[in-house]
């Protein structure tokens, strides 16, 4: 078995135990592989194991990436979620490539992605990213300002509100992460309830994806795990 075959059948034992660990269904976890700073040839050999949905985080790279594998026949079976800040001027090469937007935190990128969303592709899927840790390096939101954002989102037709993506605290203090989570998984129930589009919650990375299932994550976004450690992130 390749290196990326036994990794992503390592990620997806990690996923069902987790999955059983929480009282949840099989397969109620969806696993985004993050592809950022890694070749062509190891999404070609990830999508070779069946793997489908693909999370990149740098406009130009993603576009090249994306671009190149256009010719290969299972291009069309591919899901590409944009997951990195976005600068408001990128938002055109997004807009006409990407499946789905997770890293939407402001009103500038809402209207761009709405207006150029091309008219002959499906509606983009939107995440709003919360800072749920308030830490002044991360992108995304506040928790206030989400509720105006999802409305903002679900007047425009060329977009689909999704739910909610977050990039909690790196820390070994397990009670502070599982509070950051917890609160994530309060906002996701009271945007679902708001929302019949609502139903996934992004949340959980290679370092935590357990107690992101526990609390209700319903898609993993795993790069270390499956591709091996990023020379830059
Ligand atoms: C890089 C990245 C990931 C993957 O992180 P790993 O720790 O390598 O699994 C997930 N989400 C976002 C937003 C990222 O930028």
């Amino acid at each position: 078995m390749s290196q990326i075959a036994q990794h992503l059948a390592e990620v997806a034992d990690r996923i069902a135990n987790a999955e059983t660990k929480a009282g949840r269904a099989a397969g109620s976890v969806a696993l985004l592989a993050v592809s950022k700073t890694k070749p062509l040839e190891a999404i070609v050999a990830a999508f070779g194991c069946g793997q489908r949905r693909f999370g990149e985080s740098y406009a130009q790279e993603a576009v090249d990436k994306i671009d190149h594998l256009r010719q290969d026949p299972a291009f069309d079976t591919l899901e590409w979620h944009f997951i990195g800040p976005l600068q408001s001027n990128k938002t055109r090469p997004v807009a006409e490539r990407f499946h789905w937007v997770q890293s939407v935190d402001r009103p500038k990128l809402i209207e761009r992605l709405q207006s150029q969303r091309p008219p002959h592709m499906p509606p983009l899927n939107i995440c709003l990213q919360i800072n749920i840790s308030g830490e002044s390096s991360k992108s995304g939101t506040t928790e206030e300002e989400i509720f105006h954002l999802a409305r903002l989102v679900s007047g425009c037709d060329r977009l689909v509100l999704r739910g909610l993506m977050a990039i909690p605290e790196h820390t070994a203090d397990a009670g502070r992460l599982a509070e950051q989570m917890a609160r994530m998984q309060q906002l996701f129930t009271r945007l679902k309830a708001q929302y019949p589009s609502v139903d996934t919650l992004s949340m959980g990375m290679t370092e935590d994806l357990e107690p992101a299932i526990c609390h209700g994550s319903t898609m993993v976004r795993i790069g270390t795990a499956i591709f091996g450690a990023r020379d830059y992130s």
